[in-house]
């Protein structure tokens, strides 16, 4: 390896994610028709397209979609009437836990599992009191929950399920897509996400009933002209988000190719260096690569994950502390009981360990070389 001051920075910085766009005159060809049209929002032609091609990429039985994948979560939650305690994970983006704040409800924080950083379905029975209502997962960078354990515990239990796919867009577990697990699943459409709508998210759910229910809450309740039954929210997708989704769409599994080979190309890279550990994948999952993961363990590799992160910023490298802090540490939430340290020890060591790469389909082979260099250099 260079020493790590012979490695030049980057000339320009490299961020973490690129949101894949599609040609713009395909989309200002699709504009033309919105313009004439001079229909922007409340389930237009381009949102009922959007609705109807997302049905059929995600095979799921229903399917809402929504402005961004927060409200869709806090209108899920809010549909299946939770209330009480809800059993989380605290490694996830702060919005998975504020959707339950935003319903009311307290949540509990359960610890993770050490190899796929997702809830611990084996600690969950223990934190299950008389006013839990359900289990809010998370498929961490869309590595999918162990969704049969945490069903046969709610079905013991009486629990509904919740899980925030937001990381998972296709990914599945043999030849079942990831939204046909538990009660409903979210899905985020925001730009650093695999599929984005610029912003967006979607609700999956296989109970037909839910659907008046969803879609009633998305907007504001309205039945009719003449009745509003609910305390509903505004989560409406607009006409030129879901046209940009239509868009993008359909260079999802080119990008996820391209991702595909620079995953490989960083564990190529990385592997078998003393301190590093990577992800390892499920032979039955279809993963989605939207985010490359590595665990530095600062023992082993000789200097912390902090210090990797500030070496990758000199150079120009903007990797990310996806999940630090953990949720749990927030000042909002960190008085809650399970918010204690000694409730979520795996928890604590992942989050101080783990670092997201840049990864994204326009990302060349000798840049992804260039960050493997940086990182085993910076050591020195
Ligand atoms: C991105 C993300 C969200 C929020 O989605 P938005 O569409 O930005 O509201 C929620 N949970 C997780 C795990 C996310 O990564």
């Amino acid at each position: 390896m260079p020493p790590i001051r012979d490695i030049p920075a980057f000339a320009e910085p490299v961020y973490v994610s690129k949101p894949v766009m599609p040609n713009l005159e395909d989309y200002v060809g699709g504009l033309t028709r919105v313009w004439e049209s001079r229909w922007l929002s409340n389930s237009g032609n381009e949102h009922k397209k959007l609705e109807e091609q997302l049905l059929a990429y995600l095979q799921t039985p229903h399917l809402s979609i929504f402005n961004n994948g927060t409200t869709a979560l806090t209108v899920a939650i809010h549909s299946l009437r939770l209330q009480g305690e809800v059993i989380t994970t605290p490694f996830s983006f702060p919005a998975t836990t504020h959707a339950l704040a935003w319903n009311g409800i307290d949540p509990v924080f359960c610890d993770i599992d050490d190899s796929s950083m997702n809830i611990d379905p084996g600690r969950i029975e223990e934190l299950i009191t008389s006013r839990t209502t359900a289990i809010l997962g998370v498929h961490v960078y869309g590595v999918p929950c162990e969704v049969e354990k945490i069903q046969a515990i709610a079905d013991r239990h009486g629990l509904r399920v919740i899980y925030d796919a937001a990381h998972a867009f296709g990914v599945g577990i043999g030849e079942t897509s990831i939204g046909n697990y538990g009660d409903i699943s979210m899905f985020s459409f925001h730009p650093t996400k695999l599929f984005h709508s610029a912003e967006g998210g979607a609700l999956t759910y296989r109970d037909e009933n839910l659907r008046d229910r969803i879609n009633l809450l998305r907007n504001f309740g309205i039945k009719n002209e003449h009745e509003v039954i609910m305390p509903g929210i505004n989560g409406k997708m607009n006409e030129l988000s879901a046209l940009m989704g239509q868009h993008v769409l359909v260079l999802v599994d080119q990008e996820k190719a391209k991702r595909k080979k620079i995953r490989e190309q960083y564990q190529s890279e990385l592997k078998g260096v003393e301190g590093l550990r990577l992800q390892q994948r499920c032979s039955d999952v279809q993963t989605n690569d939207q985010y490359m993961v590595v665990r530095i363990d600062s023992d082993e590799f000789g200097v912390s994950r902090d210090k990797v992160y500030d070496v990758l910023r000199e150079h120009n490298v903007y990797s990310r502390k996806y999940f630090y802090p953990l949720i749990s540490d927030y000042p909002c939430y960190r008085q809650l009981a399970t918010a204690d340290p000694g409730n979520l020890p795996m928890a604590a060591k992942v989050s101080s360990q783990v670092l997201c790469l840049p990864c994204y389909g326009d990302l060349q082979c000798e840049d992804v070389s260039k960050i493997c260099a940086i990182i085993k250099s910076s050591r020195d």
